[in-house]
């Protein structure tokens, strides 16, 4: 019988805890966290993600803005807004959406965050902080996964864990934490040209599945008494759903869950601890900049 890495039960004990230490912090006359989120353009994913991302802050306690540009900004423009945000004492930490419209370069945006204040982690310098280990503010998925890792006390030492994607938000870094002192797994990372995919996944203690693809993942890819990882998330239309849609992973969980000791559901697994991440790493920012140990 597979038990629930529930993501969604988890979160709200995390932001449970950081309100508290929020109502605490302003109760000795200090100003609350303040988490900034900018968004160019109106992709409707774009726009859901930082609304929830808005709607979590409030919930405990933070402060929370969010800046528009429409989506004929120029990069020029919207460099000068990260300046101005950079140098803004009021903001702790900030967030460019990402896709950016195609005629910005994201990878200049993204640099020109103050790794002070890149609570994402994508910053080149907070990345190359996390790959040597040393103090940096960690990506919100990865970070999500090593929490729901730890937090359900999933054993991962000296265990083989597949990831299957590279990207640099998800596959590559949850592979480096993983691989690091403390979690101290056995990674081998898989993408679009690994060759025999499954007879690797069929290896793994633990699986994380980010792919981009629907319930790519099945029972024949997954070793009896796994923990997997599901990443995923994808939009099916459903006409028994009032929205009109449900939420699928890239894990077939229909066939998989059965064989797992551990698994995440889609939605409700990796989704909520992302935004939690994201919170415990504004609060971070913000204990910094007012000196709070
Ligand atoms: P990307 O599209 O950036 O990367 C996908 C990766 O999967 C690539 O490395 C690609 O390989 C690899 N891949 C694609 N097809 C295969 C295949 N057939 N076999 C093996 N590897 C394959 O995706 P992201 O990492 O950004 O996102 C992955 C999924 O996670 C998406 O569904 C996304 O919506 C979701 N997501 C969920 C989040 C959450 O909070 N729950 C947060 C972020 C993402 P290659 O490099 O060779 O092209």
């Amino acid at each position: 019988m597979f038990q629930l890495l529930d993501g969604k039960a988890l979160s709200l004990q995390i932001k449970d805890e950081l309100a508290n230490e929020v109502r605490q912090l302003t109760g000795e006359g200090r100003r609350a966290p303040h988490l900034a989120a900018v968004i160019v353009g109106e992709d409707g994913a774009s726009m859901t993600y930082v609304a929830n991302k808005e709607k979590s802050s409030h919930e405990v306690g933070f402060t929370s803005s969010v800046y528009r540009f429409a989506e004929r900004t120029t990069e020029e423009e919207l460099l000068k807004s990260i300046d101005f945000l950079n140098n803004d004492p009021e903001i702790d930490g900030f967030i460019v959406q990402l896709p950016l419209p195609k005629h910005i370069n994201e990878q200049n945006v993204i640099n020109a965050i103050s790794p002070d204040k890149d609570v994402d982690g994508f910053t080149s310098v907070n990345v190359g902080r996390m790959v040597l280990s040393e103090e940096a503010y960690l990506p919100a998925t990865p970070m999500g996964i090593c929490t729901l890792l730890k937090r359900y006390g999933v054993e991962t030492v000296g265990k083989h864990c597949v990831v299957v994607g590279r990207s640099n938000i998800v596959g590559t870094p949850v592979a480096n934490l993983l691989s690091r002192k403390g979690f101290d797994c056995t990674v081998t990372l898989c993408h679009s040209k690994t060759q025999n995919l499954a007879e690797l996944t069929r290896q793994a203690d633990i699986l994380i599945v980010a792919i981009g693809k629907p319930e790519f993942v099945t029972a024949d890819m997954v070793k009896e008494g796994a923990t997997v990882i599901d990443v995923g998330i994808h939009r099916i239309p459903d006409d028994t759903k009032k929205s009109g849609y449900r939420l699928i992973g890239d894990v077939k969980h229909s066939e998989v869950d059965k064989h797992c000791a551990w698994v995440t559901p889609v939605p409700g697994g990796v989704g909520p601890l992302t935004i939690v991440s994201l919170l415990q790493n504004t609060m971070k920012a913000y204990k910094r900049h007012e000196g709070i140990k």
